[in-house]
């Protein structure tokens, strides 16, 4: 059976629980995607014409529509990414009605002008707002790995705030791609078109060019694209990929610990950007986290789309894992679980969940992103040594700290770098559309989810006017002695610390500020 997973014209939607292909999917020719981002770009002042209450009507039917194809939406993400069907429900369908109706609730007065001049600004003659004004038509690029919750992380703020979207979802996944497309109907014509294809695909949208780039990958991607987005100044905001550490405090509630670290390291078989790759565990209680975390680990099921943990999604991260276990046995890592796959005849992408110790900053494994079912444990002497290899070793997108004291917690959180720090739970925030989503130097920049989303789309516009039109302005031409007297008074009175020069200050002001005016042209 064929395992191509894509041709420059048509997609292979491939099943990988059995490597087959279950169907074959018309790529957007690569021509064409300039005319869908000027579509696009016809309707977007319609569609940021509509008041935000009148958007959040229409784009209720969206979420109306989901509920109408939960089973449709599940089976297919299920099948095509080889997720349990309870992941496929609960990780890449539940969550999207939920953050639509949280954007529903929000965007409205998200969106409301600010006044942040509303004080200092009659001081000037001046009054004034800020508007949040879409940019225009956003291109919305994304990963295989949770196909609807990332594509509609990446999209829906954008809608929300105004902006018409073109949305190229992976070509791993493009069965997934045609349910995006499919539940994106009730909207009108151009305000959210899905392209399918490959990366020359993504990089045409990218260089349509778009208004603003809305993307979510891996951090190559992330710099090639930053880099074509710049030749055409196009704003972007990047949400890439992590090495995510978990670090188990000597007071840990162990039992707690290993049964949240199992399922943060595994859950989608561990091809998640938030997914635990690194435990550090301080050493008093190494030993017991360890046994305690095998033993968890035994009772995880794997093979059938009942089970706890599905196969890899895509060919290519089977092989990195496999070369990231490779990599760390060959450099003296120790596998305390896993390691290995079942044949894979026929071309499905199983691998057992995997637990290394003894690894060393050496090794694939602790360096780079492994996004497949692979965790490592170090025991380390104390909490500040894991905080800083957590911080060192690697970039976190999300990290935790498990700690039965808040106080012990809260002060290693705030010396650790990651876009998301939690305690005592990892990796489910991004289903939390009230909670920021994005990362830190590698991880990426800029942020998705709720409020934070929607001003993600929106540049905020200064409209301003004079208080009194009937009067010019202090600074005008022409420049005279008097024109500097008021200056300088507006300097020493801001400037100084004593009341008695500021009194002066003013007063020097009130009479040299009304000989200007007089002299004004
Ligand atoms: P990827 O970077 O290979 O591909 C992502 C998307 O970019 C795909 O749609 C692909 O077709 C497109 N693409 C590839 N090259 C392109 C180019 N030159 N120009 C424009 N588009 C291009 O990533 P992936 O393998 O699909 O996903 C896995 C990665 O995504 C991991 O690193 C993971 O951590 C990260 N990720 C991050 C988040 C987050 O929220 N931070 C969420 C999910 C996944």
């Amino acid at each position: 059976m064929a395992k191509t997973r894509r041709t420059p014209d048509r997609l292979q939607s491939f099943n990988p629980r059995t490597g087959e292909v279950m169907r074959t999917i018309e790529a957007t020719p690569v021509a064409e995607v300039a005319e869908v981002v000027t579509r696009a770009r016809k309707v977007a002042p319609e569609w940021a014409a509509i008041p935000p209450q009148g958007r959040v009507r229409i784009l209720r039917e969206v979420r109306y529509r989901i509920g109408k194809k939960i089973d449709e939406i599940v089976d297919v993400v299920s099948a095509e990414c080889g997720k349990p069907t309870v992941e496929a429900l609960a990780h890449d369908t539940t969550p999207l009605p939920i953050m639509l109706a949280y954007l529903e609730h929000i965007a409205p007065r998200a969106l409301r002008p600010d006044h942040p001049g509303r004080f200092l600004g009659p001081l000037t003659g001046t009054s004034g707002r800020v508007e949040w004004r879409p940019y225009g038509v956003v291109g919305c690029i994304t990963p295989w790995n949770y196909p609807m919750l990332n594509s509609f992380a990446a999209f829906a703020p954008a809608l929300f705030a105004g902006n018409t979207v073109v949305i190229k979802p992976s070509e791993v996944t493009p069965m997934c791609g045609e349910v995006l497309r499919d539940l994106l109907e009730p909207l009108p014509p151009g305000v959210a078109t899905v392209i399918q294809g490959g990366r020359d695909v993504g990089a045409a949208l990218v260089d349509a060019p778009c208004d603003k780039i809305s993307f979510i990958g891996s951090p190559p991607t992330g710099r090639k694209i930053c880099e074509a987005a710049a030749a055409h100044l196009t704003p972007v905001v990047m949400e890439l990929g992590g090495k995510d550490a978990a670090i188990v405090c000597s007071d840990a509630d162990v039992d707690k610990a290993t049964s949240g670290l199992v399922w943060s390291a595994f859950f989608n078989a561990g091809q998640t950007c938030a997914s635990v790759e690194r435990v550090y565990v301080v050493e008093s209680v190494a030993d017991e986290f360890k046994s305690k975390f095998l033993e968890k680990l035994s009772h995880v099921r794997q093979g059938t789309p009942d089970s706890d943990v599905g196969p890899l999604t895509f060919k290519p991260q089977l092989d990195v894992v496999r070369k990231h276990v490779a990599d760390a046995i060959d450099k003296g890592a120790t596998v305390l679980a896993g390691g290995t796959e079942p044949s894979n005849e026929g071309g499905s992408l199983w691998f057992a969940p995997t637990v290394l110790e003894n690894v060393t900053e050496d090794m694939d494994v602790v360096r780079h992103e492994t996004f497949g079912p692979v965790v490592t444990i170090t025991k380390v002497r104390d909490e500040q040594e894991a905080v800083r290899r957590a911080n060192e070793e690697a970039v976190n997108l999300t990290a935790s700290v498990w700690s039965k004291s808040k106080a012990r917690a809260e002060s290693l959180a705030a010396d650790l770098e990651a876009g998301t720090i939690t305690t005592n739970f990892h990796g489910e925030t991004l289903a939390y559309p009230w909670s920021p989503w994005g990362g830190t130097g590698e991880s990426g920049f800029g942020r998705l989810s709720g409020r934070y989303g929607i001003r993600e789309f929106v540049m905020p516009v200064n409209v301003s006017r004079s208080s009194m039109p009937w009067l010019p302005r202090l600074w005008w031409y022409p420049y005279t002695d008097n024109t500097v007297q008021s200056v300088r008074s507006i300097t020493e009175l801001m400037s100084s610390p004593e009341l008695a020069k500021k009194a002066r200050a003013v007063k020097t002001l009130a009479t040299s500020a009304v000989k200007t005016l007089k002299e004004k042209l």
